[in-house]
């Protein structure tokens, strides 16, 4: 076990070979059928039965000769809807990129998946590889924990990496946050107007669903003004605003988007009744009717507070204390705006989790641009310790939680 960060290290060319594949296939969504394939390839030829228990998504298991059990390692598989604008020779052939670095977490996933079954005699229990699609829609982890992920065997624990590039840290460090909630839970919604529309001449024979609409809009900023503590944080913003086609029509129907960011269920709760009753009652006032839909959910991701302790003990011992540190201890807080939202807060919902970054690209090394930007780039020299870190995670808390 003390060696598996050197034989990760044996695996760094393979893990350069399986990301730049996946990169330059990028694909979006919930449908990614090259990915899929080459993860499903590789995993067979390792010696895994692969079962695609969704559509792209995977599910492996290591382990299982010695009683014990599960522990969860995720990877997401997916890309954006971006042009890549950079020179790497592996460029996208696709008109999509992989802008987040889930090409980086596929190949470190399957050097995990290659040093697990090296090591498969030794595993206390078992581990369960969860490929998943669409994390950037926020679909897929709903999608294969609808599809029994967590289940046969019952998963008790997970973990996953995402890589963080344009950050002050140096590559290949393993920057880990407190325990609890780590992420904004967000809930975008949409309010439907339906008025009456007619001529502008003739107002007093219409319902104007732009003066309704304006109408709410000043209305929501009272909930953040008004009606929660000011020590409650939220973020409720419209994106857009759309209604009418042209001057003299009062038209028939406006909407408007936008989010709502939080940090806790009580107030996320609060906020959604409130934003439709406040619409619906609003629209009733001046004679109009107002729908508000929600859609793109996704909770908090909450990290349990001894499964943090465990990987910065586990960790420390495979990297050393200095490649291991506290965000939140850091002098300045980039990495925490990395963490907008993560469908695998679906996943902490339900079981012990954390989520791990792993800096792949300083600003300092020139890497100067953010994720989802056509021009990110990703250093790739940490891979190994991204597959070392997986596999000992997974490997040293099934020994530990007999
Ligand atoms: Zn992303
Ligand atoms: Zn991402």
């Amino acid at each position: 076990m003390s060696n598996l960060l050197e034989e990760a290290k044996e695996l760094q060319n393979l893990l350069i070979e399986h990301r730049r594949y996946i990169h330059e296939n990028a694909e979006i969504d919930m449908d990614l059928p090259i990915t899929t394939k080459y993860v499903m390839d590789k995993l067979t030829e390792m010696g895994y039965e692969p079962k695609e228990i969704c559509k792209s998504g995977i599910v492996a298991i290591a382990g299982g000769k010695k009683p014990g059990k599960t522990f969860l390692l995720r990877a997401d598989m997916d890309a954006l809807p971006i042009v890549e604008e950079t020179d790497e020779p592996f460029k996208s052939k696709t008109n999509y990129m992989h802008a987040c670095g889930h090409d980086l977490h596929t190949a470190m996933l399957l050097g995990a998946a290659k040093l697990l079954k090296k090591h498969e005699n030794e595993i206390e229990g078992k581990v369960k590889l969860m490929f998943q699609p669409a994390e950037e829609p926020i679909k897929g982890a709903q999608a294969m924990l609808k599809a029994g992920v967590l289940e046969n065997p019952k998963v008790d624990a997970a973990m996953m990496i995402h890589v963080a590039t344009g950050t002050p840290f140096p590559s290949g460090l393993l920057v880990v946050r407190h325990a609890g909630i780590i992420s904004s839970a967000s809930d975008w919604f949409t309010i439907r107007v339906k008025g009456k529309g007619g001529h502008s001449s003739s107002p007093n024979l219409t319902i104007d669903p732009l003066n309704v609409i304006s109408h709410i809009f000043i209305a929501l900023e009272s909930i953040n003004a008004r009606e929660l503590a000011p020590a409650d944080n939220a973020a409720i913003t419209v994106g857009q605003i759309h209604g009418g086609n042209t001057s003299n029509v009062i038209p028939d129907t406006a909407f408007l988007s936008g989010t709502i960011r939080t940090f806790n269920n009580e107030t996320r709760t609060f906020i959604k009744r409130r934003l439709e009753e406040i619409a619906t009652s609003v629209a009733k006032t001046f004679r109009a009717e107002a729908i508000v839909e929600y859609s793109c959910c996704c909770p908090s991701l909450i990290n349990d507070a001894n499964i943090v302790e465990n990987f910065k003990d586990y960790t420390s011992s495979l990297v050393g204390d200095d490649r291991v540190i506290d965000a939140d201890k850091a002098e300045n807080g980039t990495y925490a705006t990395m963490t907008g939202s993560e469908d695998f807060g679906y996943v902490t919902e339900l079981i012990p989790s954390i989520m791990v970054g792993l800096t792949t690209g300083s600003t300092t090394d020139g890497y100067i641009y953010p994720h989802h930007h056509p021009k990110t780039q990703f250093d790739e020299s940490p891979l190994y310790i991204g597959s070392a870190t997986y596999a000992n995670m997974a490997m040293k808390w099934l020994e530990n939680a007999k």
